[in-house]
């Protein structure tokens, strides 16, 4: 059964919002609810309080601004796909995550911070070279993707924070997304993929679902563009994976496919 929710707040703005976060820093932030629900339905989350950021305007914005491109962190798979304006890779990405149902609800900012090592969007953020920024009452911060996602459901946030949103600096090269499931929709990764390669210049090979949080491969990506053959590139990746057997799929499977999605994108280009 549900835990009962003595307490619902509802920031209509951004101050607001962070003003809320600071005075409740137990309350369960909830912006599309699509994660946050399962858990509670299934008991594994019993909140007393509830910080609903669904309709908090400020939080729900994309623009390009100096030096790359800024999705608040209240944007929709949806709104991602409807806008027209963002990064290919990404909108590869939100278009895979659930169906429409769930896209219309499921935020970035919710993907980001559920951390789940499957998150669609995770290996994105990486091979772009994001950067988060979060905010408390006392300031905001930037980090770096990268350095985002500390451990198994860990990310560095404190509590009396909120993430904001997402910026991609402008970056150039070959990219590919790629996410392998039981189905087309519905359905949890057992691998996904994102690449982005500029020959002899800078390449990125970052997955999802193979090791407790989203990696890079950063010895293939060293050879790679040092012009290594695709093989060897290939077998840098399966060793640098970390994949477990889970209800999913099996470790030796998802290394497999790793190497699979690398070797054919690389083999088209
Ligand atoms: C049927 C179904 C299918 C799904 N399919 C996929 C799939 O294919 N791919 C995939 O990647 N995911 C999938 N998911 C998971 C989920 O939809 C996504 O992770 C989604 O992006 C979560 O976004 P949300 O806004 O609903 O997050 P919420 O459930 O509202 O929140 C998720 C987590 O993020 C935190 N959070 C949210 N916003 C903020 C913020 N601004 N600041 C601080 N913390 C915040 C919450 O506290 C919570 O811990 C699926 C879920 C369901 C129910």
């Amino acid at each position: 059964m549900s835990a009962p929710v003595t307490a619902l707040f509802r920031p209509r703005t951004l101050n607001d919002a962070l003003k809320m976060r600071a005075e409740q820093p137990g309350a369960t932030v909830m912006a599309g609810g699509t994660d946050v629900m399962v858990y509670i339905e299934s008991g594994t989350l019993k909140p007393t309080a509830i910080l609903d950021l669904w309709g908090c305007s400020g939080l729900r914005w994309q623009q390009s601004i100096t030096g790359g491109q800024f999705h608040g962190a209240g944007l929709t798979c949806t709104d991602v796909l409807r806008s027209g304006q963002s990064h290919p890779l990404l909108e590869a990405a939100a278009a895979t995550v659930g169906a429409v149902q769930i896209q219309n609800r499921a935020t970035l900012g919710g993907n980001i911070c559920n951390a789940s090592p499957a998150g669609d969007t995770l290996p994105v953020w990486l091979a772009l070279k994001a950067e988060f920024e979060v905010a408390s009452v006392r300031g905001r911060r930037r980090i770096p993707a990268a350095s985002f996602w500390q451990g198994y459901k860990k990310i560095d946030l404190r509590p009396d924070e909120l993430f904001l949103g997402i910026l991609i600096p402008p970056l150039f090269g070959h990219t590919h997304f790629r996410k392998v499931g039981t189905r087309l929709a519905q359905s949890i990764s057992k691998v996904v993929f994102a690449g982005r390669y500029n020959p002899g210049v800078d390449a990125c090979l970052a997955f999802g679902a193979v090791g407790p949080t989203p990696m890079r491969c950063l010895k293939a990506e060293t050879a790679l563009v040092a012009g290594a053959a695709v093989d060897d590139v290939v077998q840098l990746v399966r060793e640098e994976i970390a994949p477990i057997d889970d209800i999913r799929s099996t470790a030796v499977y998802r290394r497999q496919v790793a190497g699979n999605i690398v070797r054919r994108w690389l083999t088209s280009l």
